[in-house]
């Protein structure tokens, strides 16, 4: 079975087409099941520039609604993907799992507390008290049992340059708690798609981070490959990621249960 459980569309404002579209990549590709993921929207529109509002809520469930019933072969699941944090919680809990129904959320780790301001994992990683402040957020979102897995764990690999015994401790921290709450993290391939950075360490892919799955590989944790498609094309996309996966033997999580009510007897 061919799976991604994470794309976006053009509502985040950094993505190109609508979940028509990428289910028909999809099908064309030959998959069963896609999950469409897109940024979510927050109640006091923080971080709006890359995201729907809530005010495209609606709109989005439609557009799924919608490519479901132009492609009847493909499972297309409801998700979104979300920046954890505990004001955010009852939101995520109550309205989205519960009020919206949606099939399952994503922990997105691309903001976190640092000094009490919010601080962007991209791009401001650059000492060991911001990675720190990075993890004990990513931590806390596998600890709130609201997310189906872990997008890009790895991530503050794209501003926190080298892989050093800070990089190995926080690591070692998060791959603990995927052991403790048993919530898969995901091998991100649109990390391979973005250009590479010049470290002290040699030039290599912001993220996934090699060193980092090679640790991952101690544990007994389980990993999800997704596309992270912000374009229809980039569903399939994921070679690297599968190469990955084969190189360090991880195991594959068995994400199913996400599906299962939507499978035909
Ligand atoms: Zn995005
Ligand atoms: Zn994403």
């Amino acid at each position: 079975m061919r799976k991604d459980y994470h794309t976006h569309t053009f509502r985040c404002q950094h993505a190109i087409g609508d979940v028509i579209d990428y289910a028909a990549s999809a099908t064309k590709q030959g998959f069963q099941v896609i999950g469409s993921s897109d940024h979510t929207p927050f109640p006091d529109g923080r971080w709006n520039t890359v995201r729907m509002g809530l005010n495209e809520l609606d709109n989005y469930i439609a557009a799924i609604e919608e490519a479901k019933t132009a492609y009847p072969e493909l499972i297309i699941l409801k998700g979104l993907e979300c920046e954890y944090s505990k004001e955010s919680h009852n939101f995520f809990q109550e309205e989205l799992l519960g009020k919206y129904q949606f099939d399952y959320l994503i922990s997105g780790p691309h903001h976190f507390l640092y000094n009490g301001k919010w601080t962007g994992a991209h791009s401001y990683i650059k000492s060991k008290e911001e990675l720190y402040a990075y993890t004990k957020q990513l931590i806390e979102s596998m600890a709130s049992g609201l997310f189906a897995f872990v997008a890009h764990p790895d991530l503050f690999g794209s501003s926190y340059e080298l892989w050093d015994e800070n990089a190995i401790s926080c690591s070692k921290q998060i791959l603990e708690a995927a052991v403790e709450y048993q919530i898969p993290l995901e091998i991100n391939a649109n990390g391979f798609r973005k250009p590479l950075i010049e470290t002290p360490q040699g030039k290599r892919p912001p993220y996934p981070l090699y060193p980092f799955w090679e640790l991952a590989a101690e544990y007994d944790l389980h990993v999800v490959v997704n596309s992270d498609a912000h374009h229809p094309e980039n569903i399939g996309d994921i070679k690297e990621a599968v190469d990955l996966v084969k190189r360090y033997h991880l195991q594959l999580a068995d994400l199913s249960y996400l599906e299962e009510k939507y499978l035909k007897p």
